[in-house]
């Protein structure tokens, strides 16, 4: 280990080492703890030193998902913008019983973007994405690949909970996603990862269960994505905390290597 690691690089790796734990994996060669400080930190500086991006226009072509929707033919210039159209949305039926639209939240300046499915009930009540126990382990498994919350930005496939947090309907999801590639075409991430099935099939436009879209380097309009297991899910299940790993160490070698 460094003589002196930085106190935010020990934070991270105290994270890195809970999720971890969580997983079921309780050993450690001391060559791993240092060769992660050594990570953490050559990330960190990669992420201080990078320039902000410039803003590039939208894509043109629209897939068929989001062709028969007016907003996505819209070149947007900023979340705002999209946010603005948004408005008041009564676009689907999801509105009627909603307190708050979780539009999404994080850095707009994001390389790395997360995808969910639809807010939850404290997602609702607060009208943020992730505020509730899913969030807080998509807090660790961002921590565990040395980011912190704040530098990624997450949002999800419809921005209004469905009721009982049943799985959005087709036509919530047509209605709503156009908004979704609307932000991802402003925020220009270099990964995307989706949640769960819902975000995965949504923007890769498929039907394939989420075990085998997982443990792959997607492509999505320029961006490399990647799909694995939705926290919700992982806390009904955590044995799959060790796929999610593998898909989070390939987030993380994405970025590195770019
Ligand atoms: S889920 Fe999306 S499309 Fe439906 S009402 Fe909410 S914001 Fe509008």
């Amino acid at each position: 280990m460094p003589d002196n690691p930085h106190p935010v690089l020990l934070e991270q790796l105290k994270a890195h080492l809970e999720y971890f734990a969580e997983s079921g994996i309780d050993g450690f060669a001391p060559k791993a703890v240092s060769g992660a400080l050594k990570l953490a930190a050559s990330v960190r500086d990669k992420s201080k030193s990078r320039a902000p991006r410039p803003q590039q226009p939208a894509p043109s072509t629209q897939t068929s998902l989001f062709a028969e929707s007016g907003p996505a033919s819209v070149r947007d210039s900023s979340l705002e913008e999209v946010r603005d159209d948004l408005g008041d949305c009564r676009r689907c039926k999801l509105c009627q019983d909603r307190t708050h639209i979780v539009f999404g939240s994080g850095n707009p300046q994001a390389r790395l973007v997360f995808v969910g499915e639809g807010p939850g009930a404290d997602e609702d009540r607060q009208g943020l994405p992730f505020v509730g126990r899913a969030g807080q382990l998509l807090t660790r498994m961002i921590e565990a690949i040395q980011m912190r919350r704040d530098e990624v930005y997450i949002c999800n496939v419809v921005k209004c909970r469905p009721p009982g947090n049943r799985t959005p309907q087709e036509e919530e999801v047509a209605a709503c996603s156009p908004f979704l590639v609307r932000q991802l075409a402003v925020l220009q991430p270099e990964v995307v990862c989706c949640l769960g099935l819902t975000a995965a099939q949504t923007l890769l436009q498929v039907r394939t269960p989420i075990g085998r879209l997982r443990g792959k380097i997607h492509s999505f309009r320029g961006a490399r994505l990647v799909a694995t297991y939705h926290p919700a899910y992982l806390l009904r299940n955590p044995a799959a905390k060790r796929d999610v790993w593998e898909d989070l160490k390939k987030i993380r070698s994405l970025l590195s290597s770019s």
